[in-house]
């Protein structure tokens, strides 16, 4: 065999560069199941069945296209370690060469690196053409650049790409709109209709891969009975298709709304197709702005669904390749603590975390304000350790690949990068989530309350950050008013304060 083709499971494009440079009736194609995978993290179920079933499908999809390919399923998961099956299948094959297109997880490059290594068979890999910046692009954008910003790489991408532009300037006359966005639902009446994303009940071939997973990892996390991903590239279009006809006209302006039994507002639902490579990110980025240039939704719309893509997923994986391995150990504010144990069950009293949460289990899926002002907000008033965090956010959302996941939780959510890539630690109150949900209603806390039994922990752990951090807080701009804030409370308050919060810091289990 002249070269052999790896397809690892988040490659599942048969645009993909590796391909195109094949020749069928030469080359050869290997995919590789491997549940050491899904136990490396403790993967919630629908998250090994999405990439399993997407895999088994697309393995149709290169058959039928007339490739020669040597499909790996998952048997025996004791010995399914993904190193010894690419081991083995180097031996069958003896190919010249190894070929693959860049992991999107450091640890996978490594592995596959050293088993060629052993087996003396030459490894190429190849630039990931699925995203529109390319890792040598992004080294040299950030090149002499001590803190990197999304919004200025996002600008560049708007050029290069000639996205929502009139000539040399953006459409509309910002490059933002977010102001115009972000409102919560209306108070009286809630989120009201929201039309339904597209749904794939499970075929055959799923379902099949479901009865698996219950069989080989039945004390994992999260269920199967709400599994309607899609899975083929003809469902990640029609998705697409979906979202943009019917959800797109309100995605800006509910972008950080947060409502009780409403886990998925108005988002695109879109990450999982996305990250497989089901979807091409030009292709969803030209559908959304197509639908502004038609006048079928507004540009605070369009610009604030575009931005998500083009600039923040190119962004994070940028930072990803160009901070790792540092950005696994990082841990700005050297917080140690161990995830509470109802992280993994939802069993809290407070409403926010019990809903995002119960929703993270049935799914696999909140969207990203729960994840960032919800359960990473509470992450790092709490003071829990990144490592454990990130390891919790890989495990448990059905999209999550580590090059995505890591920058966004310790970069974003815990700040455990510092201001390497955000400008500040993303810190709120209760009141925050008061205002941008109806959670707090009917909640055993108060959001208004900043010690005593009944403070909202949100509350109390936000006072005592800002109270324990108020020097290096004060020294930033974005952060100056909340330095300024804590100065205002008396000493008494401030006493309060610290004593509830060591008190809730001591027995976050029992919260
Ligand atoms: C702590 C934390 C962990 C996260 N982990 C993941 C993860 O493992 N995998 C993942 O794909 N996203 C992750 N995100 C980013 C974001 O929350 C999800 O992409 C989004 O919620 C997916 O839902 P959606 O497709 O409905 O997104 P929408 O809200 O509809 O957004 C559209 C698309 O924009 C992209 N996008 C939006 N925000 C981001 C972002 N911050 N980084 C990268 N891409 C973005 C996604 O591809 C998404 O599909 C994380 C965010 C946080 C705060
Ligand atoms: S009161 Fe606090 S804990 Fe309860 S829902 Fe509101 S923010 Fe969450």
């Amino acid at each position: 065999m002249r070269q052999l083709i790896l397809i690892l499971g988040d490659q599942l494009s048969l645009a993909s560069p590796a391909l195109l440079e094949a020749d069928p009736a030469k080359d050869g194609v290997l995919m590789i199941e491997a549940a050491g995978e899904a136990k490396a993290v403790w993967s919630h179920k629908a998250r090994i069945a999405l990439f399993l079933s997407a895999m088994r499908h697309f393995a149709h999809s290169m058959t039928e296209a007339g490739w020669s390919l040597d499909y790996v399923a998952m048997d025996d998961p004791a010995a399914a370690d993904f190193g010894i099956r690419l081991r083995e299948a180097l031996q069958r094959h003896s190919p010249k060469i190894l070929k693959v297109i860049e992991p999107g997880e450091l640890r996978m490059l490594q592995m596959i690196e050293q088993v060629c290594e052993q087996a003396k068979v030459q490894l190429q890999v190849l630039d990931d053409t699925h995203f529109l910046c390319s890792r040598h692009e992004f080294a040299s954008w950030a090149k002499g650049k001590k803190e990197l910003r999304m919004e200025y790489f996002y600008r560049v991408m708007r050029k290069k790409y000639a996205v929502l532009m009139e000539g040399e300037e953006p459409a509309g006359g910002s490059w933002n709109f977010d102001a115009d966005n972000r409102s919560p639902y209306p108070k009286r009446t809630g989120p009201g209709l929201i039309p339904a994303p597209a749904a794939f009940a499970p075929d055959a071939l799923t379902l099949e891969v479901m009865a698996l997973v219950e069989r080989h990892f039945p004390d994992h996390p999260g269920s199967l009975a709400n599994f309607v991903w899609a899975v083929t590239r003809e469902q990640a279009l029609q998705a697409l298709q979906v979202f943009i006809d019917t959800r797109l006209l309100h995605f800006g302006t509910y972008q950080d709304a947060m409502w009780t039994d409403t886990p998925l507002g108005w988002h695109s639902l879109l990450s999982t197709a996305l990250n497989l490579h089901l979807l091409n990110p030009r292709e969803v980025i030209a559908a959304a702005e197509q639908a502004y240039r038609q006048g079928q939704v507004s540009l605070e719309s369009a610009e604030g669904f575009i931005r998500q893509i083009l600039g923040w997923r190119e962004f994070i994986r940028g930072v990803y390749w160009l901070d790792m391995p540092g950005m696994k150990e990082a841990n700005h504010y050297g917080h140690q603590r161990d995830l509470p144990a109802w992280f993994w069950t939802g069993d809290t009293r407070m409403a926010c975390m019990r809903d995002s949460l119960k929703q993270t289990l049935e799914l696999g899926y909140a969207h990203h304000i729960q994840r960032l002002m919800v359960t990473g907000n509470f992450a790092l008033l709490a003071e829990l350790s990144p490592q454990q965090v990130s390891d919790w956010y890989l495990a448990i959302y059905v999209d999550a690949i580590e090059w995505v996941e890591l920058p966004n939780t310790a970069g974003m959510a815990l700040h455990a990068c510092g201001p390497r890539f955000t400008s500040k630690p993303y810190v709120a109150s209760g009141a925050y989530i008061k205002r941008q949900s109806n959670y707090c209603t009917g909640c055993t806390y108060d959001p208004a309350k900043r010690s005593g039994e009944a403070a909202c922990p949100f509350t109390t752990l936000y006072w005592h950050f800002i109270d324990k951090h108020e020097q290096s807080l004060k020294i930033n701009p974005r952060t100056a008013l909340m330095a300024k804030n804590v100065q205002k409370l008396s000493e008494d308050e401030r006493v309060a304060i610290r004593t509830h919060a060591a008190n809730l810091l001591e027995n976050l289990d029992g919260l």
